[in-house]
């Protein structure tokens, strides 16, 4: 039970005490200069755990893509990806003004493109049209609700690319979220993706940072580019210590915040006036709509009446993550509060 119940986001979770110890005790060096062992130690960690030959610490998933997309394409390319992808949508157009690239957005059911949309979405080769670069998959699925898709589904999606001779980038933000829902390990989802990007600063709880990985080739150009947009960080080793922490004792209880996940929609389905499919809810996001003329703006200042803090996402659509700051009783104080404030709606 906490004070103030915050479901805004797992970004917002705090450093375990474990975590400050790391970080205290951690050995540093100039990382620019490889020099920081504690750097080195969570780059080969999270290329181990997503089956990847090299790592590459960032200051954020914003970076790790954005490294990722530019370190595999040329200027005037075109990258497919998911219309409601965080890339396509929350990242500032970065690899647009920084690495020159098209975006071609694809409309898809439930955030996953599938392959014949990506055979669709490949340009042939003509004089007129842009070269198809790159294909992206985001997974778990943020503005989808957490959605999961199978290894089996990226790879099938990554034989269509790769049988045109495109790489694929998986934004893996909460690939541990993946992870551990479907019961299968990291590295399964990693295996057909030539780079991967993942957040330790999220559900893993880490306070700052994001892992790329990938071949050693593309590790290597992804760290000139980081260094590019000002990423070359330098006794950074205090941060990736948490890092390590957070790979280390932190994905198990992922779980944790799904069944809280779980609870949470399952209260919100018997309440009036809001409804949630059930099904998307597979990991630590609950997406629900609240059905009455700017009812999200309502929900939301009543919930923080009761200090219950909640995202609106648009005026009918209400964003939830649990983590690990939040637990059962505080998914029933929720419950409660959103209880009182649609009671005869
Ligand atoms: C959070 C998130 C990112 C970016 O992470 P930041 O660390 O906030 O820059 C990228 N992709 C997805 C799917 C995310 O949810």
């Amino acid at each position: 039970m906490h004070d103030i119940v915050d479901l805004r986001s797992d970004t917002l979770t705090l450093p375990t005490p474990e975590m400050r110890e790391a970080m205290a005790r951690a050995e540093v060096g100039d990382d620019v200069w490889e020099e920081d062992p504690t750097v080195k130690r969570l780059e080969a960690m999270a290329a181990e755990r997503l089956g990847k030959e090299a790592g590459l610490f960032v200051a954020s998933g914003t970076m790790g893509n954005l490294v990722s997309v530019v370190a595999q394409t040329r200027p005037g390319q075109e990258v497919v990806l998911d219309l409601d992808s965080h890339i396509f949508n929350y990242e500032v157009a970065g690899s647009a003004v920084i690495g020159n690239v098209q975006m071609r957005p694809v409309r898809t059911a439930r955030g996953f493109l599938a392959p014949e949309q990506i055979r669709e979405a490949l340009r042939p080769p003509n004089i007129h049209v842009p070269e198809t670069g790159l294909v992206c998959v985001e997974n778990t699925h943020n503005r989808h609700g957490g959605t999961c898709c199978t290894p089996e589904e990226i790879a099938a999606v990554a034989a269509v690319a790769h049988g045109a001779g495109v790489p694929v980038h998986l934004d893996g933000a909460r690939i541990f979220n993946a992870a551990v829902a479907l019961g299968r390990p990291a590295r399964d989802f990693a295996r057909h993706a030539d780079s991967v990007t993942f957040c330790v600063s999220k559900g893993l709880a880490a306070p700052v940072g994001s892992v790329v990985c990938g071949a050693a080739a593309f590790v290597a150009r992804a760290r000139r580019i980081r260094k590019m947009v000002g990423g070359g960080m330098r006794q950074v080793g205090v941060v990736a210590a948490a890092g390590i922490v957070a790979i280390e004792r932190m994905v198990d209880r992922l779980a944790e915040d799904h069944a809280n996940a779980r609870a949470l929609a399952a209260g919100i389905a018997r309440l009036p006036g809001l409804s949630v499919d059930l099904a998307s809810v597979q990991t630590n996001i609950v997406i629900f709509a609240v059905d009455r003329p700017s009812g999200a703006a309502e929900l939301v200042a009543g919930c923080a009446s009761r200090k219950v803090k909640i995202h609106a996402i648009g005026p009918a659509s209400i964003r939830c993550v649990t983590h690990k700051d939040v637990d059962a009783d505080d998914i029933a104080r929720t419950l409660d509060a959103l209880r009182e404030i649609t009671r005869g709606w």
